[in-house]
This record gives C-alpha cells, sequence and structure tokens, in this order.
C-alpha cells in the first residue's frame, strides 16, 4: 500500500522548507488553520506541512513509498493512536485513513510532494495520472467532521 513519509529530500528547494518531523515517519495531510488558510501575515506555516503521525511535527516534504505489508487496518490503527495521543477522537482514523490512501495512490512511488494549502505538487517524480488534481471538497468530506469543514467555507466566502 502506498503511504506518504516525512522526507528530508529536496528540501531547501523553498524558502519556506522546514523539516521537523522524524525522517521516514508515516505523515498525513491536515486541514490547515485558519491564518494559513487566509494567508494572515502571522501565519504559522502549517499549510504548506504534512503531520507526521509519530511525532507530531510537520515538514513540508512527503514521499511516497510502497510498504507491501502494510495495510488499511493497520494504517487506520496508526492513525487512531495519532489522534488519541494528540486529543482528537480516533473514531476519525477510519475516513481519515482511507481518503489518505486514495491520496497517496495518486502518485508514483519515490515521487516528493510539496503543498500549498490544497494544491499539491510533485516536486519530484509526478502523479499517475499527470491531470490529477485533489478535490478539496472530497477531502474535507471525508477526512474531517462537518464543523471543520463549514468553517473552511465561511472562511473562503470571506475573502476577496
Ligand atoms: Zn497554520
Amino acid at each position: 500500500m502506498k503511504v506518504l513519509v516525512a522526507t528530508s529530500e529536496t528540501q531547501g528547494e523553498r524558502p519556506t522548507d522546514y523539516h521537523w518531523a522524524t525522517e521516514g515517519e508515516l505523515v498525513w495531510v491536515q486541514e490547515p488553520c485558519r491564518r494559513d488558510r487566509l494567508r494572515m501575515p502571522n501565519a504559522c506555516g502549517c499549510g504548506w506541512g504534512f503531520a507526521g503521525l509519530a511525532s507530531h511535527r510537520a515538514t513540508t516534504t512527503a514521499k511516497v513509498i510502497d510498504i507491501p505489508e502494510l495495510d488499511l487496518v493497520g494504517y487506520e490503527s496508526a492513525i487512531a493512536k495519532s489522534l488519541a495521543d494528540g486529543g482528537w477522537p480516533p473514531s476519525a482514523a477510519r475516513g481519515i485513513a482511507q481518503v489518505q490512501t486514495e491520496f497517496a495512490a495518486e502518485w508514483e512511488v519515490n515521487t516528493v510532494i510539496e503543498r500549498d494549502l490544497w494544491l499539491f505538487t510533485a516536486r519530484r517524480g509526478r502523479a499517475v495520472d499527470e491531470e490529477y488534481v485533489v478535490s478539496v471538497d472530497e477531502y474535507l468530506d471525508a477526512a474531517f467532521p462537518r464543523p471543520i469543514g463549514a468553517l473552511l467555507e465561511d472562511d473562503n466566502e470571506r475573502q476577496p
């Protein structure tokens, strides 16, 4: 199964790069905070980041790898543990695991991905389908509880 892991490869190609996650740990795509979504001057930079499941620290570079022995059940339990560690309801793990798995499957192995909010770009490697563009609505619907998705919509409406 393809998953995203933290990588230091290609770090430094963007001035906004950071790599606080543990090299090689599983990472996932989190909804950016409001300041990042609105690109406010005091944004924390999470809108460029992938969150480490174990370290709870982030990196701006995620690599797609294939772990044949990992299945959706094992991946879901890793996410559930991370959520519980962070004080979040582990019940969200199933939806997150499914969306993350679908997302990772869209990229060729060894592709290094960067993000800018909901735009994901291959810094090295490529998407399986060159036309692939992640759908924000689909992502939020599947991965996050309703109230958070609703907040994002509110923010978008306030943007000029
Ligand atoms: Zn942020």
